[in-house]
C-alpha cells in the first residue's frame, strides 16, 4: 500500500496535498475532508441527516497529526478533532475523488 511522503496543509487555498510514494498527488479540500469524517459522531450525524450540508463552506483545517504508521488525525477550525484518517481511507477516496469534485463544484454554483 502506498505511504504518503508528503503532507502539506495549504491554509489560503483550503487544501490538503499529500505526495504518495507511487508518484500520486492527492489535493483534498478541507471542506471535503471535513465532510467525511469518520468519527462516531459524524457517522452517527451522516446516519439520520445530511452531514455533508452542514458543514461550513470556510472551514479550514488547522492542524494535522501523525497517528502512528497509519493515518492521521485532522483538527478544523470549528473545534473538531475527533476526525482519523487511515492511509487506507485516503487511497479510497482517491479513486472517487473526480466524482466528488465535479460533486462540490456543482454544489457551490448552485448556492451562487
Ligand atoms: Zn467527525
Amino acid at each position: 500500500m502506498p505511504h504518503p511522503l508528503n503532507i502539506s496543509n495549504q491554509t489560503i487555498s483550503a487544501q490538503l496535498s499529500i505526495d504518495w510514494d507511487d508518484g500520486v498527488q492527492q489535493i483534498l479540500s478541507h471542506l471535503f475532508l471535513r465532510s467525511c469524517c469518520r468519527c462516531a459522531d459524524c457517522k452517527a450525524l451522516r446516519l439520520h441527516s445530511k452531514a455533508e450540508l452542514t458543514v461550513a463552506e470556510d472551514i479550514r483545517l488547522t492542524e494535522v497529526r501523525l497517528v502512528g504508521q497509519y493515518g492521521m488525525q485532522l483538527i478544523f477550525n470549528d473545534g473538531h478533532d475527533r476526525g482519523i484518517y487511515p492511509w487506507l481511507y485516503l487511497q479510497e477516496l482517491l479513486s472517487a475523488d473526480d466524482a466528488i469534485a465535479s460533486a462540490e463544484r456543482l454544489a457551490v454554483i448552485g448556492r451562487a
